[in-house]
């Protein structure tokens, strides 16, 4: 996939870096036609939040951090839009916090699963869990309750990105906990996220990374500190406030 001749002193070169990326994935049969008209609704809020990491999603980024060196067995979600746009970073972060990845679709396809995966492993991924789907999400329909088992299935911590309301929903009733990128505070997927990070995928993910490995020698006591100071709802509230006024403090 080539990018866009643009210079990257461009005031707009991420957001058209963005919408490249996502069109090529859409010719690569990676992304869905519906995974366009999600973006246009992220690069929206993206505007309105200053297509900046507010300080209360940085936070969120450390939070999630935490909870998934903590986690016994993390699992990293990846649909359409997150492979078109950030996938050598999800294999980082993936690598970061010994987690595995999982393509899960909202329209799946065997052929898009599989276009996934196989873009996951050229930009580096080992292992990519999501084709076995021999676990299900109670309280879904067929297509999309499908997981693997020893993925999402029995994942205790999973990262969400981008994510449909109800499948979020569905995953926290099984009790995982979800740590939710989605620049929308007001989706459903936020409202019911463990971690809402009201960030870019694009800026949160490499974020998660670099406070992952700076929290790497941290103590399961200071880890756990970080999580117990955060509060979902003071950050959803922090993110509308910045995307409504401006202003994140
Ligand atoms: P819900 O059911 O959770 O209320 P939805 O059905 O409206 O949400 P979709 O349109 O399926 O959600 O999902 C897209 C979500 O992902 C939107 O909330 C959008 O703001 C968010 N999104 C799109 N692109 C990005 C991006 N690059 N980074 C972070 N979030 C994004």
């Amino acid at each position: 996939m080539s990018d866009i001749e643009i210079p990257e002193s461009h005031p707009r070169y991420q957001s058209l870096l963005t919408r490249h990326r996502i069109e090529a994935g859409v010719e690569k049969g990676i992304t869905s036609k519906q995974g366009l008209i999600a973006q246009g609704r992220g690069e929206a809020f993206d505007y309105l939040l200053g297509e900046r990491t507010i300080p209360s999603a940085d936070e969120a980024e450390r939070v999630s951090a935490a909870y998934l060196l903590l986690a016994e067995h993390p699992v990293i979600s990846v649909n359409g839009n997150v492979a078109a746009l950030c996938p050598e970073e999800m294999v980082e972060l993936a690598e970061a916090v010994d987690a595995d990845l999982e393509v899960n679709l909202f329209n799946r396809t065997e052929e898009r699963m599989e276009a996934i995966v196989s873009h996951l492993r050229e930009h580096g991924a080992d292992e990519v869990k999501g084709l076995t789907a021999d676990g299900r999400i109670p309280g879904l329909d067929h297509e999309r309750a499908k997981v693997d088992a020893d993925g999402i299935g029995s994942a205790d911590v999973v990262v969400v990105p981008l994510e449909d309301g109800d499948r979020a929903e569905a995953l926290g009733e099984m009790g995982k906990t979800e740590l939710v990128i989605d620049l929308n505070p007001m989706s459903r997927s936020a409202q019911v996220a463990t971690v809402p990070i009201v960030d870019n995928i694009m800026r949160a993910v490499p974020n998660m990374t670099k406070h992952a490995r700076d929290l790497k020698g941290a103590s399961r006591e200071e880890l756990e500190a970080i999580i117990d100071a955060f509060d979902a709802d003071e950050a959803l509230a922090a993110a509308e406030k910045a995307i409504r006024s401006g202003d994140d403090t």
